[in-house]
């Protein structure tokens, strides 16, 4: 005899939601998490203010930004798109709004918002939620899941939902259960890789300017010298290197080409400006300061914090008056502006990964219903399953979408 209808395994976004709508449904739903508390993932999100989605609400045009499998996506963004999730918030009480690039955030509220309203959506619609309980195995007869075993006892259910995450963050629970329960029953799983990672660099200095931020700069990805790719937005100096949304976004890029050569960033701090327009620009600052030491000469180009490291990276005496620069000189502080070149070592890894790419095989998942097609009743949601978008909020739709679907369908299977 079952206990409950639907089991879900695993309280972040896409657990949180299969569970509500699965309750909503009229579903007797326990969800299991092993964490004293869900969503530990969220309340890192978007720096602590989670960005919930993005404005793109064409689901066509929306699942263009997850690459090859995008497509497998469209059903659950029809199923509950971007304007579902405005409207879901909306009436939980944390009303979104639209921020550059079309990144939506809670208006007023913080990720913990967004976490608290999500727990109290599936408590209220009726979900069981037993915390500080882990999964340890699904035992499996027929192609049924028949019983879950967990550190509280064993539980069963008609139909069980597993939206365990990836391995990116490992201490907010993530640790690729899931993945080693798909592969058991018969699932394919595409090799897990950390993605939307900062990148180490050689260059030590970026130490000094940790957090700097670097808005509209555009970063030339170049491999044994010939530019490859190409980003145009928002960055920030780590102590071990470069991050920020344009790196993120690239980091799986630069991965592929370390494999195949020297890879360089060039870093353009004025994109906005030709290179000539700009030579002209700092004949005129020199010109105009021609008496002072060039030391003091840069404020009206580089934030404070970058004065210093300029100074060293140009090789010109800071002492020197301005008119003494010389035309070479110029040309290298021009360079560093224009093409500062940084040297990538490497990509970070898991722990600092903001998704994990790769997953159970969509071949293996039936994306109209998140349904299994190894095992019977059992369902898949969320960053498991092999969909990876770019920064902008488009993995927290994935997230919502597919916990929706695979809530509502568990309900009615
Ligand atoms: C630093 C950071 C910032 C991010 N910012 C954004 C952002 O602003 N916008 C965006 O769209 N995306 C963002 N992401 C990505 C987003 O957070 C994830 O894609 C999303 O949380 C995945 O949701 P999920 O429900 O699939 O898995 P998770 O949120 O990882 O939840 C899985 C849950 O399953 C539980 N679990 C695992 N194994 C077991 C087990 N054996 N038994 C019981 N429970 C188990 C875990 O404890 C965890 O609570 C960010 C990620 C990080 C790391």
């Amino acid at each position: 005899m079952k206990n409950y209808d639907v089991i879900v395994v695993g309280g972040g976004p896409a657990g949180l939601f299969a569970a509500g709508f699965a309750a909503r449904k009229g579903a007797k739903v326990l969800l299991l998490e092993k964490n004293p508390h869900c969503g530990a993932k969220i309340l890192i999100t978007g720096k602590g203010r989670c960005n919930v989605t993005h404005s793109e609400d064409d689901p066509r045009k929306f699942v263009e930004h997850f690459g090859r499998n995008g497509k497998a996506l469209l059903t659950a963004l029809y199923a509950f798109g971007v304007k579902d999730v405005v409207s879901f918030f909306e009436e939980q009480g944390v009303p979104l709004k639209i921020e550059r690039g079309g990144r939506i955030f809670p208006d007023k509220g913080e990720a913990k918002d967004v976490q608290k309203a999500v727990i109290a959506f599936a408590r209220d619609a009726g979900v069981e939620m037993r915390t500080s309980c882990t999964v340890k195995k699904l035992l499996v007869e027929d192609d049924i899941i028949k019983a879950l075993e967990t550190t509280a006892g064993a539980f069963s259910a008609d139909n069980i939902i597993v939206a365990t995450g990836g391995l990116s963050y490992p201490e907010t629970g993530c640790t690729g259960d899931g993945y080693a329960w798909a592969k058991a029953c018969g699932h394919r799983v595409v090799k897990p890789e950390a993605a939307l990672v900062p990148v180490k660099l050689n260059d030590a200095w970026t130490a000094e300017v940790s957090n700097f931020n670097l808005k509209n700069v555009r970063i030339s990805l170049c491999v044994d010298g010939k530019k490859v790719d190409e980003r145009f937005g928002e960055a920030f100096f780590t102590r071990a290197g470069i991050g920020g949304p344009i790196i993120l976004d690239m980091s799986s890029r630069i991965r592929d080409e370390l494999k195949k050569g020297e890879v360089k960033l060039l870093l353009d701090l004025k994109p906005a400006v030709a290179t000539e327009l700009f030579d002209k620009r700092l004949q005129r600052e020199l010109a105009e300061q021609s008496n002072q030491e060039f030391g003091t000469s840069l404020g009206g180009l580089l934030p404070r914090d970058m004065i210093p490291v300029f100074l060293r990276l140009v090789g010109i005496d800071p002492k020197k008056k301005c008119h003494s620069v010389t035309k070479v000189e110029r040309q290298r502080l021009l360079k560093l502006f224009k093409e500062l070149e940084l040297s990538v070592s490497s990509c970070a890894g898991f722990r600092k990964a903001i998704i994990t790419s790769g997953g159970v095989s969509l071949k293996d998942i039936d994306m109209r219903s998140m349904r299994s097609k190894r095992v019977k009743n059992l369902f898949f949601a969320g960053e498991m399953i092999d969909l990876d978008g770019p920064t902008g909020g488009f993995n927290l739709q994935e997230c919502w979408s597919t916990g929706y679907l695979a809530g509502i369908s568990a309900a009615e299977a």
